[in-house]
């Protein structure tokens, strides 16, 4: 029986796990893929004390600061659901079962992809999902986003102070953000809203993002618009799915909700990072997260008495 089990091992699962070996608990770590988002992301530049690194640079720094504690880590397995009745236990898709008396859930988030052409291609290489970390790679430059809600409004407007240029495309015909943001972007000179607009290519040099293709959802015709960066802004979705019949809080999103010591709704259950409500999704704020769930978790540990 672990005392804290680390679902996820991205920022705030290693965060968690380290806080947790720290403490002398016996910890263990079970994740799909180790690094998560932080894998797929070439440059980062907001880590702060780390000037600029790379996503796999950190991922490895991140493992190696995790074995470096007498940590248990299941890689490659996936939870499928998670009980509790004198132990909590998580069940595994590969049909195993490990046991804890707390358990830190960070199972992260993914970004919804447009799914056209090209994007998978230059994803890292002008087709960027996070204006606060890409944003001022594209400084001077003309780039669009992609979504009219309330992040590609927001992300407009964020990106307007550094690009040269923002050209917003929404699939429907309304825009589907908070009035006052639309009446902000609409107020910016350098921002341009195309409503009815579907996006069907991203296009590139081999190299790089050269810029994308729409249709015109109205007269069925084809545009073409000249673009250094594209960012995706259609939804970030949590990976709580797993969570819907396990008697933790979702919120309408889907996320964990949880209180200010990273507790979930279900005793000794804790939760951190982009699968939580925390409304910011980033590496330094998932490991805070990371570090306030485990604590948590052994202040609830420190009152166990096994029921
Ligand atoms: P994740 O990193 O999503 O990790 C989730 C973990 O849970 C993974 O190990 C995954 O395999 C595992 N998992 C999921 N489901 C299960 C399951 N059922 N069972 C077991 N394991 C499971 N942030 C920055 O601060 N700066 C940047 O420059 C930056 N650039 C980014 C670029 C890209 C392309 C992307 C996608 C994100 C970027 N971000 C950046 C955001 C940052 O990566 C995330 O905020 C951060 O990784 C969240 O950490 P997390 O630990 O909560 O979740």
């Amino acid at each position: 029986v672990f005392d804290v089990l680390v679902v996820g091992g991205g920022p705030a699962g290693a965060s968690a796990a380290i806080y947790s070996a720290r403490k002398g608990l016996n910890t263990g770590v079970v994740a799909d893929r180790f690094g998560g988002q932080v894998s797929d992301t070439l440059g980062i530049e907001n880590f702060i004390s780390v000037k600029a690194t790379e996503g796999p640079k950190l991922v490895a720094q991140l493992e190696e600061h995790v074995t470096q504690y007498d940590v248990d880590v299941m890689k490659g397995q996936r939870a499928k659901h998670i009980t509790r009745d004198d132990v909590l236990t998580i069940e595994l898709e590969n049909g195993g079962q490990l046991k804890a008396k707390s358990i830190v859930l960070a199972t992260g988030a993914r970004w919804r992809s447009m799914n056209v052409p090209g994007e998978a291609e230059y994803k890292g290489r002008g087709v960027a999902y996070c204006p606060h970390c890409d944003g001022p790679l594209f400084k001077g430059k003309p780039v669009a986003v992609i979504g009219g809600g309330n992040s590609g409004i927001e992300a407009a407007i964020d990106l307007a102070n550094i690009v040269e240029h923002v050209t917003v495309l929404e699939f429907a015909d309304t825009l589907r953000a908070d009035e006052v943001l639309i009446r902000k972007a609409n107020n910016l000179a350098n921002v341009t809203i195309i409503k009815s607009a579907q996006t069907t290519q991203v296009i590139g040099d081999g190299k790089r993002v050269t810029g994308l293709i729409y249709t015109d959802r109205n007269s069925g015709s084809e545009h073409q618009l000249p673009l250094a960066g594209i960012f995706v802004q259609i939804g970030l979705v949590p990976n709580s799915e797993w969570l819907k019949e396990s008697g933790v809080q979702l919120s309408q999103f889907g996320e964990i909700e949880i209180d200010s010591k990273g507790a979930t709704s279900l005793p000794g259950v804790f939760a951190a990072g982009d699968v939580t409500t925390t409304p910011f999704k980033q590496i330094i704020i998932a490991m805070g997260a990371g570090a306030t769930a485990s604590l948590g978790a052994f202040d609830y540990l420190i009152r166990y008495d096994g029921n």
